[in-house]
């Protein structure tokens, strides 16, 4: 068993790591007071061939492994975690599209998608239906021009500005997930709207809003795969982006365990560095242990991810429940180990810590996570 890193991945880290600090980390601060993250942001992004990090290389993607992917996400997550799952939610539909589309869909949109002219979002949570996502009510009806959506997306990650929206609703008249199908709709369709800016805790470079289709009318082959099988692909999606957004609690959190080494260094009381007091020590050295099995763990699930192994999915649930509640902990200690600093804004710390509670609720809270392994324990019983 061979834990490092290759050559490749470590390239792979230190160029995510190189694009965060230089593009993302000295602008972060002022995305989220403008609640927005540039557009132009993205094709920069894309460059680097991150708008496609597992879609396939035939398709034009960087078919990179779901390993390298986290790679991605927790250098770049070092700078900035908003900005960094925001980009996971994009590469999550992305993947959607390349595994289950035509080869008509595929040709239509993963161009603009690969080079971030087009960015997505992730259409499946309804206001009376999060955790129990097959519940969803949302309905595309078929039409001589297609499919006629109805309903409303609650809490959608950039809702009013992706450019495509990857939809789960219902076509036809099967109950619960059987019932359930994935489009895509574009924006500027008509009957495509849009609620008011969520104001949230975190994450707030990245606009959160309801999307509505009243009667919004879309072609019958932006239909993703087939009709029927949509709630299978939004699931296989989630697996991938539990790994990333625990992938960006990861490195978020080391990001703050590196800013309080260096300020404990600086800061004295009672005559001495506070880096001296051994009740203190001990917490850094508890916060690096939780770090590192953090860290090997999340890798663990992803290469069990990439070996497609029948245990994949436990793993992938497991280690998102245990890294972000890992990272909420460690910033939250480390917002401590400032003392009054670490409240405020200027530190850094409050920040992380406010953009990484929502990690332990969505891709399925941390409750959810713990059903998924419960119901897999019990079934190997
Ligand atoms: C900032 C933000 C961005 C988001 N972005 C997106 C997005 O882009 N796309 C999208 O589709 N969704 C998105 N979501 C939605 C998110 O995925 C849901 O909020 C999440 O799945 C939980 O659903 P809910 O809020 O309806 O809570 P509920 O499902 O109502 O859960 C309420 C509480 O009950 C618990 N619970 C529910 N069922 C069980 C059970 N069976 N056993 C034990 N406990 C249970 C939950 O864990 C939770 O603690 C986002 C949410 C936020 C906050």
């Amino acid at each position: 068993m061979d834990f490092a890193l290759t050559e490749e991945q470590t390239a792979i880290f230190d160029m995510a790591h190189a694009f965060g600090q230089d593009r993302i980390a000295p602008n972060a601060r002022d995305w989220e007071a403008q609640g927005t993250i540039p557009k132009e942001l993205w094709p920069e992004i894309a460059q680097l061939g991150f708008g496609g990090l597992y879609v396939s290389e035939e398709t034009g993607g960087a078919g990179l492994g779901r390993l390298d992917a986290t790679l991605v996400f927790e250098a770049l997550s070092m700078a900035c975690p908003s900005v960094a799952a925001f980009l996971s939610i994009h590469n999550m539909c992305a993947k959607m599209i390349d595994t289950f589309g035509s080869d008509d869909i595929k040709s239509r949109y993963m161009p603009g998608v690969l080079s971030m002219d087009t960015v997505l979002s992730y259409c499946l949570t309804e206001p009376g239906s999060g955790s129990d996502a097959a519940a969803l009510k949302t309905r595309a009806a078929r039409s001589n021009a297609g499919y006629t959506l109805n309903g409303t997306k609650a809490f959608i990650s950039g809702g009013g500005y992706s450019d495509a929206y990857v939809v789960m609703c219902r076509i036809g008249d099967a109950a619960g997930p059987k019932g359930i199908s994935t489009v895509i709709v574009d924006a500027g369709t008509d009957g495509l709207s849009y609620g008011a800016l969520e104001d949230k805790m975190g994450w707030r470079s990245q606009p959160t809003r309801q999307v509505q289709f009243d009667d919004c009318t879309i072609p019958a082959d932006n239909l993703i795969g087939d009709e029927g099988k949509g709630f299978g692909y939004a699931m296989a999606g989630l697996d991938g982006g539990r790994l990333n957004i625990a992938a960006c609690s990861l490195g978020a959190a080391q990001t703050a365990l590196n800013m309080t080494l260096d300020y404990m260094g600086e800061r004295k009381a009672f005559g001495q560095s506070i880096d001296q007091f051994q009740a203190l020590q001990f917490r850094l050295a508890e916060m690096e242990i939780e770090m590192q099995a953090a860290r090997t763990f999340l890798r663990q699930a992803a290469w069990k991810l990439d070996q497609n192994a029948p245990d994949a999915t436990k793993f992938c649930a497991m280690a998102k429940k245990f890294v972000t509640e890992a990272g909420s902990k460690t910033v939250n200690q480390c917002l401590q180990l400032h003392g009054g600093y670490g409240y405020l804004a200027d530190y850094g710390i409050e920040k992380l810590v406010r953009d990484l509670r929502v990690h332990e609720i969505l891709e399925g809270t941390n409750e959810i996570m713990r059903l998924i392994v419960a119901r897999q324990l019990l079934a190997e019983r």
